[in-house]
């Protein structure tokens, strides 16, 4: 018989598998019942992180989106505004958590470029105002997901944390892929979270482990943190066996994020080429490719279509909409492959 071609798997970073020694880690983590902080392994990670962060204190989480969902619990009141990048994770891939859990309404700001402290001022709501939902709550995403692993620029986060500040509005970044701002800009983790009140970073990302979220900040908040951690259904027992594999991605992953970086633009200036996909390779600046189809001419295919043939190739991405695409390299493929995909997706775009 004969064997299959390998998957290429693009749809995200997510879908990399423990590592043999991440499993060897996991297996030989002292454990304990975190519910009583009697969990070794988790109170080593959490304070590992603090440091990392250079904040006091940091709680792990089973998901990122539990640590936003708890962020808003932890600033806000129902019915406020939070003002966050347009196309962020809170608005589009929480199936409207926010919402539910929290009850605020968003404002979406800016671009490609993230957006400016001048256009935050401007939409920020005053607090006791009789008419406008007080904004008590501003968001950066950085990298920035949905728009092709952006870096947000670090000066704007400077500056728009300040003006945060000046207004009594709370700050948060949703860093699930901080890790590869840090990798891509030789900023440190510390630098990047330093403008704001809390941060959250992901380990099931780039970095390779199965699960697990956590947020830094003050003693404080993130005391105030275990509180909605719990009201939300995340709080475990023995969940020292993902700290040891967030550990070992930390040991043996964390320096290789550059290569997924390298093989993001190898992709990239391959899909650049064909006359029908939009793309500049300079967008592209750390592991996420996010390119679109030119469907202005006839018979051209739509995102769907391309994804489509390109998974009968055995080359998996994930559409957006009927023109964006994007594809995410990570731990689990090579330079090769990468190659190999971006040539599938040109050739599924062509046909
Ligand atoms: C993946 C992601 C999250 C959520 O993390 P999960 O662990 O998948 O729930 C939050 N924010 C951003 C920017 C992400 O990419």
């Amino acid at each position: 018989m004969k064997s299959l071609p390998a998957i290429i798997d693009l749809r995200s970073d997510t879908v990399t598998r423990p590592s043999a020694g991440m499993r060897q880690a996991i297996a030989a983590a002292p454990v304990g019942d975190d519910q009583f902080g009697e969990d070794p392994s988790i109170n080593l990670l959490q304070e590992r992180l603090a440091d990392i962060l250079g904040t006091e204190a940091a709680l792990w989480l089973p998901t990122g989106t539990m640590a936003n969902q708890v962020a808003l619990k932890l600033f806000t009141r129902p019915g406020d505004d939070v003002i966050v990048n347009t196309q962020s994770h809170a608005i589009w891939h929480e199936t409207g958590g926010s919402g539910a859990n929290a009850g605020v309404q968003f404002t979406e700001l800016g671009g490609v470029d993230g957006f400016s402290a001048e256009a935050f001022i401007a939409a920020c709501k005053p607090h006791e105002h009789p008419m406008y939902p007080p904004t008590t709550l501003v968001e950066v995403e950085n990298t920035h997901n949905r728009l092709g692993g952006l870096i947000f620029p670090q000066h704007q986060a400077v500056a728009i944390c300040e003006a945060a500040r000046d207004r009594g509005i709370a700050t948060y970044l949703d860093g699930a892929r901080l890790w590869n701002v840090a990798a891509a800009s030789g900023d440190s983790m510390a630098s990047l979270a330093a403008p704001f009140d809390l941060v959250m970073v992901s380990l099931s990302k780039g970095l390779g482990a199965p699960g697990g979220s956590v947020l830094a900040g003050s003693k404080r908040l993130i005391q105030q943190a275990v509180r909605f951690r719990r009201m939300l259904g995340g709080a475990m027992r023995q969940v020292g066996l993902f700290a040891a594999a967030g550990q070992f991605a930390l040991e043996h992953n964390l320096h290789r994020l550059v290569d997924d970086h390298a093989n993001a633009q190898r992709m990239a200036r391959r899909l650049a080429q064909s006359s029908l996909i939009d793309l500049d390779p300079v967008d592209v600046h750390t592991n996420i490719v996010v390119f679109r189809i030119r469907t202005d001419s006839p018979g051209s295919p739509t995102a769907f279509q391309v994804v489509e043939r390109a998974t009968e190739l055995g080359v998996l991405a994930f559409a957006f909409d009927a023109q964006t695409i994007r594809a995410v390299a990570h731990l689990d493929v090579t330079a090769e492959q990468c190659e190999h995909a971006a040539q599938v997706f040109v050739e599924c775009a062509e046909r």
